[in-house]
């Protein structure tokens, strides 16, 4: 055995990863402390954005030199960030040598928002995503989740239970939440504890392309507000926009909403609706979106269970969708609320940072051929890398 590999420290706990839950279990069993102290801890992490144990001025010598022997926190690594003109903010985060992700916040009337990531790219292929085009690369831990909220609440200089400007958590950001399972369900559950961000369960919203056994799952373990990612009213239109459609389709992916909504009856779920020209923005479209929305608040037997979200799609290189004319998305939007369905346009915030919906980029080293392949259709319409 070699000098360096002999005197080789233990890797470090990044206390990031661990919930409430999971804290309280290590200070007990691995440093044998009492539980509660878990919980001082958690403040100076999540409400005084401390990383360093010597800081921690209430936790006493011992414990401190115990912490440093076995854990660090180590939030990911800031390379780029930058402010739109309408108060957008935009992180381009490092998580690991190959690999980073973006995370965006969005301030709007008495409500600050921030997208997060749950993986490294995205393996689901939506056509009309520019994080698709990346391929995908593995998913985020739970410290790399929640560190994306912690850069957030930092920068904005955030006080739990003073007026927050971090009000909202949408998990929306690159990859599919419910594929990361574990992790995202710990990563939420610090979002809502009081000890880490205090946010209401109506307050973080968790966004599915429409994994049907997950949605079923995320029910028994979380109340955190659901959307889903509809884009199209019939199967044959959605399985071209959201490939996945083919393994679960709308009747399955309805079921499993109503589901959730009866075992949640406080909360409504959101459907995501992006408005790509001609593609999905008839009238016809908004029609079918009715009915399939009536339904579901038939069989919830409440009204509103269900509402709509359109996002105007947001374009990207090298793509072959369009955004909606304005005039089609209010006459979707009319057709819809005449129909007694909540629906709301959602503006388009960050576009001179490329912050928009469905614009999130970040750097993924790509461990399937999607961007390679993506490249080359690039190139065979003239459009440069670089670009991209
Ligand atoms: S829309 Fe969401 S689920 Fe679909 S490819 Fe993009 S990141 Fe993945």
């Amino acid at each position: 055995m070699t000098e360096a590999v002999a005197s080789r420290q233990p890797e470090l706990i990044n206390l990031l990863d661990l919930d409430r839950e999971g804290l309280e279990r290590f200070f007990a069993e691995t440093l044998g402390e009492k539980r509660f102290r878990a919980h001082q801890l958690m403040k100076w992490m999540y409400h005084q954005h401390v990383t360093d144990f010597s800081q921690m001025t209430d936790v006493g010598k011992a414990l401190r030199a115990k912490l440093e022997q076995h854990c660090e926190i180590r939030p990911p690594q800031v390379l780029f960030d930058k402010g739109s003109t309408d108060g957008t903010h935009k992180w381009l985060l490092g998580m690991d040598p190959s690999n980073a992700i973006e995370a965006v916040f969005i301030p709007d009337k008495g409500r600050g928002t921030l997208c997060v990531s749950s993986q490294v790219g995205c393996g689901l292929n939506c056509q009309f995503c520019s994080t698709a085009t990346q391929g995908f690369n593995r998913n985020l831990s739970t410290a790399e989740i929640i560190g994306q909220v912690w850069t957030a609440s930092k920068h904005l200089g955030n006080k739990t239970h003073h007026q927050r400007k971090l009000t909202n958590v949408v998990m929306m950001g690159m990859g599919e939440p419910l594929l990361n399972f574990d992790n995202v369900v710990r990563a939420m559950s610090l979002m809502r504890d009081d000890n880490g961000f205090g946010l209401a369960n109506k307050r973080v919203t968790l966004s599915t392309a429409g994994l049907v056994p997950m949605i079923d799952k995320l029910s028994e373990v979380s109340d955190v507000s659901l959307a889903v990612s509809l884009h199209a009213p019939n199967d044959e239109l959605r399985t071209e926009l959201v490939p996945l459609n083919k393994k679960y389709p709308i009747a399955e992916l309805m079921d499993a909403c109503v589901r959730y909504a009866l075992r949640k009856p406080r909360t409504s779920i959101t459907f995501e609706y992006t408005m790509m020209k001609g593609v999905n923005d008839k009238p016809e479209h908004a029609r079918a979106l009715a009915k399939l929305m009536h339904k579901m608040d038939q069989q919830v037997q409440r009204q509103d269970s269900a509402k709509v979200n359109l996002i105007p799609f947001n374009p990207f290189t090298g793509t072959r969708f369009e955004r909606s004319e304005e005039a089609d998305i209010r006459t979707f939007q009319k057709i819809l609320l005449d129909q007694k369905v909540l629906t709301m346009v959602r503006r388009t915030r960050g576009d001179d940072i490329d912050a928009a919906c469905g614009q999130l980029k970040g750097q993924v080293l790509d461990r399937t051929r999607r961007q390679s392949e993506f490249k080359r259709k690039l190139e065979a319409q003239g459009v440069s890398d670089a670009a991209a």
